[in-house]
């Protein structure tokens, strides 16, 4: 290891994903041997369109079975749980801005392994300039753009922006959040950009990357691909 290397090392050190705990330079997991043992990466057994894990011989969940996607294909790392919500909440969080960074390392090494998708161009759900505002930052940018550095694949964040401050969607089932999802989002087409990759921290029901897709096939792309950190588990679940 070069001399900046070591020195950067020490100013901002490797940290585990789930626990914080300082990791060896060397680590290329970015989880500690503990964490990694409680990590639920998605293999093989997966839904073909959203990329949940699933029961071995299924080829699409019970949500993709029965809607209509905008999105081509998407997948995620990871099954959600308890530490994962840790992370999403950390995410959140100024003092955690490392985080980001390590998940959109992390992520690329995985898009690099496992994903063949031809993509020109990434982009990340946007919030809404009021909720930018409060927070400071947008956590899926942040790891947008760190997967893009990674991967050498153009970050875009004006291609897709929200214009709708809308109504918290935790609470609300699938038809309202749609609803409520429904024109929050404008994207504009650049020419040089064909097919899209967004990213985001989580993907629950699908609805807000649906809203995305959307407005991206609405502008004029062709394909659009998402992948998250996490997803949350499917009715047919492993
Ligand atoms: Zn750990
Ligand atoms: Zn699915």
């Amino acid at each position: 290891m070069g001399i900046v290397a070591r020195i950067l090392d020490l100013i901002y050190p490797k940290r585990c994903i789930f626990c914080d705990e300082i990791l060896e330079s060397e680590n290329t997991s970015f989880f500690c041997d503990e964490c990694i043992k409680k990590a639920k990466f998605i293999g093989t057994s997966r839904c073909e369109k959203c990329g949940k894990s699933l029961k071995k011989d299924y080829k699409l969940c019970d949500d993709c079975k029965y809607t209509l996607h905008f999105y081509d294909e998407g997948r995620s790392l990871l099954s959600y749980s308890e530490d994962v919500k840790n992370v999403v909440l950390g995410l959140k969080q100024r003092e955690k801005l490392g985080l980001a960074h390590s998940i959109g390392k992390l992520m690329a090494d995985f898009f690099r392994r496992e994903i063949t998708w031809e993509v020109d161009a990434i982009t990340a759900v946007p919030m809404h300039f009021k909720d930018f505002d409060k927070r400071g930052f947008n956590q899926s940018e942040l790891i947008a753009k760190e997967f893009s550095r990674a991967m050498g694949i153009a970050f875009n964040k004006d291609i897709l922006i929200k214009v709708k401050n809308t109504e918290h969607q935790k609470s609300l089932d699938r038809n309202h959040r749609l609803k409520n999802l429904v024109d929050a989002f404008r994207a504009d087409k650049v020419d040089a950009f064909e097919n899209i990759l967004l990213i985001d921290d989580v993907y629950t029901t699908g609805a807000t990357i649906d809203a995305c897709s959307k407005a991206l096939i609405d502008a004029g792309y062709k394909k659009i691909y998402f992948l998250t950190f996490a997803s949350a588990s499917s009715d047919n679940k492993k």
